[in-house]
């Protein structure tokens, strides 16, 4: 319910002199009025502060046209500031009645993020209230979650939901533009008897040390990802598959060559390798998976520490190991 009564109680502090003033200076968000073309004619403490911190102040103090300064922003955070402009100027001109924005406004000590609000002025002089505020910490906290939601945490790598997602945009590039990609399939062999024979920890460790070792030679632009126990997969951009194949191969033989120290234990592993171009018509990323599985399933048939094409595969084969896969979920 509301108490009117008591809003007219309030009124005439409001209008005391400097009491709206201090209640400004008050607010920890950094607050400045601008005028119907965009002049700030009026700033609270903390955008005054704020300004000082952050030279050079004189851009935007009293006086200062806010629209100019935030178009004429150049190099990060141009496009942010461009628009803020473009927002201030909807809430100018009446077309909405609240602008909101969150954008990142690094200093070179640390990195920060801001939300941005502009709501009309509702007075004689018209104008609109901006304000901005620190959101860093909810920012922060929002980094980590997706981090969490996307990450495997014994190795680092992304997850399979994460893999799933980025590794789809290439199966619709092949599909708009004939752009080639490849995906590799990898899993460890007979890493059951790993960890039977050095324990769990040490099979941890060595899911590890196999992470670094297939970082090294992998493009940035590349995923690798932990898609399974000690199941991987990368997707190479623009790569064919036989780019794709002597990829694998300079894996398969850094793997097998890499020592695993875990505590007094030393040991070798090694994996097996599936590779499979993107196809036109695919229809999604689990089309060029199910190929890379099954050219994975012909090098674990074959004996292990081996890369297979699945263009190697000659048809009849393909055709009794995809029968075979769907009917053994298990590769053994
Ligand atoms: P294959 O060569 O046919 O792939 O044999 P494999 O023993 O590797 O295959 P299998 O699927 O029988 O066993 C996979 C093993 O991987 C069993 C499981 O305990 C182990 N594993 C899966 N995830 C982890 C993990 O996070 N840490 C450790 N230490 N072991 C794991
Ligand atoms: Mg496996
Ligand atoms: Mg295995």
């Amino acid at each position: 319910m509301h108490d009117n009564r008591r809003l007219h109680l309030t009124t005439p502090i409001l209008e005391e002199k400097g009491f709206s003033a201090s209640v400004l200076d008050a607010l920890s968000a950094h607050i400045c009025v601008v005028n119907r073309d965009g002049t700030i004619i009026a700033v609270n403490r903390a955008w005054l502060e704020f300004a000082l911190s952050n030279p050079p102040s004189s851009r935007t103090g009293v006086g200062s046209h806010y629209l100019e300064v935030c178009n004429s922003a150049r190099g990060a955070g141009a496009e942010d500031a461009a628009k803020f402009a473009a927002g201030i100027l909807s809430v100018l001109s009446g077309k909405r009645d609240l602008f909101e924005l969150e954008y990142p406004c690094h200093s070179p000590s640390e990195n920060r993020w801001f939300q941005g609000v502009v709501t009309p002025l509702k007075h004689r002089y018209g104008g609109a209230v901006v304000s901005h505020r620190t959101i860093t910490q909810r920012k922060l906290l929002e980094f980590e979650l997706v981090k969490l939601a996307t990450t495997d945490p014994l190795t680092g790598l992304p997850n399979r939901r994460y893999f799933m997602s980025w590794a789809r945009l290439e199966v619709e590039r092949k599909n708009r533009g004939g752009v080639s990609a490849a995906v590799v399939m990898i899993d460890l062999d007979h890493f059951k008897i790993v960890n039977d024979s050095y324990g769990h920890a040490a099979g941890d460790e060595a899911l590890r040390t196999f992470t670094q070792i297939c970082k090294l030679p992998i493009r940035k632009i590349d995923i690798f990802a932990r898609i399974g126990g000690e199941e991987f997969a990368i997707v190479l951009p623009g790569t064919a598959e036989a780019g794709a194949m002597s990829v694998a191969e300079k894996l398969r033989h850094a793997v097998r060559n890499a020592p695993i120290t875990s505590g007094p234990l030393h040991f070798n592993i090694s994996a097996s390798f599936g590779v499979s171009e993107v196809a036109l018509g695919d229809t999604g990323i689990a089309d060029s998976l199910r190929r890379a599985d099954r050219a994975l399933f012909a090098a674990k048939k074959a004996g292990r520490n081996r890369v297979t094409g699945y263009s190697s595969l000659a048809p009849a084969r393909s055709r009794v190991i995809e029968a075979r896969s769907k009917n053994t979920p298990k590769r053994k």
